[in-house]
């Protein structure tokens, strides 16, 4: 418990005043924990080059702590854009000055590569300020590499030591890497998630009827389509519609009808086999599409359906009431279109609604 509110107050404090200016919350806290990053890279060299006794080297790793704490104190006072570029040009010279005093094998060069993916992952979209830096870095890194070919270290140290270092240096330097890149990409993949779930929220909205949930004729008609293209089974389709339903409207309004709509609408969805294509074809007229299913097949299905919503009582204020509806059923051919299928579909119904209603037809 104890280490986890240590935890929290270290971030808390990271993501402190991150608002400022309008600016990215996210650089800010980026800058601040790179910079904590930097400070303990060099708290760690203080603790290595005092258990050597190596004096110059330990009054380097001591300037570099206090100069990165600095920058850490500095960025709750500055603006993130001010914070961000003194950051760079600290780590960019000090990482020179490593490479003067130490050399070449301590493997301080590397941290050009961080500044380099720092640099360019930032929101700051200057981009051709970004590619001259990178040139600069560039150049820096051969430059650098040229030096220490013809001149020795300033501070000499021995094989123990600059092993260490380099140990250590390459975990930093692996370290900032991943931290930079986990932190950018975070955002661009929270983003892309967000995208991709609202894409799926308007393919939705689009593809179904707001009062009912099911599908809307649109979608409907696109997945008859493919479904006939594909026919590799039997397919049955039925249109059916309530019966009498402006009667249900005219008597006890037209909330309660779309009442009357959600729950038929509910008991499609429960009652028939679970790969049934249910949608609202418009007004009180439903078309179930059964993938699978032939004739004889899907009548069974309506059958049951018939019943249960037979069975359903609604509450209409002052009395309770009934609903049927009248099913028009067809089986698929495998040679009529969409609108031939729909038109049988639609005789079939209005057979229904001439002999009576509440019935199916097949
Ligand atoms: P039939 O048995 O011949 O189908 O008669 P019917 O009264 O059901 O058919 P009609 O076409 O005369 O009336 C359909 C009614 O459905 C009229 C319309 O107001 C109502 N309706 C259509 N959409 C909605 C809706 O979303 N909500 C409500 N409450 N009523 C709707
Ligand atoms: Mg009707
Ligand atoms: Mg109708």
């Amino acid at each position: 418990m104890k280490e986890n509110s240590v935890f929290a107050t270290i971030y808390e404090n990271i993501c402190r005043d991150t608002g400022k200016q309008n600016e990215s919350t996210k650089l800010i806290v980026v800058v601040r924990l790179l910079t904590l990053t930097m400070l303990i890279h060099s708290l760690t060299c203080c603790v290595l080059v005092s258990i050597t006794g190596h004096m110059g080297a330990l009054a380097f790793s001591l300037s570099s702590s206090v100069l990165f704490l600095a920058l850490f104190i500095i960025s709750y006072h500055w603006s993130t854009f001010v914070s961000y570029c003194i950051l760079n040009f600290c780590i960019l010279l000090w990482s020179c000055l490593n490479v003067y005093c130490f050399g070449w094998n301590i493997g301080i060069q590397h941290f050009l590569v961080v500044l380099l993916v720092f640099v360019f992952f930032c929101k700051y979209r200057h981009e051709p300020a970004k590619i001259l830096y990178a040139a600069s870095l560039f150049v820096m890194r051969l430059i650098l590499y040229y030096y220490c070919r013809s001149h020795e270290p300033a501070i000499f140290l021995d094989d123990t030591l600059t092993d260490a270092l380099q140990m250590t240096n390459t975990f930093f330097i692996f370290f900032s890497l991943g931290m930079l890149a986990y932190l950018f990409s975070s955002s661009s993949q929270e983003m892309e998630g967000k995208l991709i779930e609202y894409n799926r929220k308007l393919m939705k909205q689009a593809s179904t009827d707001t009062l009912t949930g099911l599908f809307n004729r649109r979608r409907t008609l696109e997945y008859l389509e493919n479904l006939l293209k594909a026919a590799e089974t039997q397919i049955s389709i039925c249109l059916c519609d309530i019966d009498h339903f402006k009667r249900v409207n005219d008597t006890y309004g037209h909330d309660v009808g779309d009442v009357v709509l959600k729950k038929i609408s509910q008991t499609f969805q429960k009652r028939l086999p679970p790969d049934t294509f249910i949608s609202r074809w418009g007004g009180e007229e439903f078309l179930l599409i059964f993938p699978r299913l032939n004739g004889d097949e899907a009548i069974t299905a309506l059958q049951i359906l018939r019943q249960k919503i037979r069975e359903i009582t609604f509450d209409g204020g002052f009395e309770t009431f009934t609903v049927s509806l009248t099913y028009g059923l067809v089986e698929y051919d495998y040679h009529s279109d969409v609108t031939t299928l729909l038109k049988e579909a639609d005789e079939k119904l209005y057979i229904g609604k001439e002999n009576g209603r509440d019935r199916i037809i097949f």
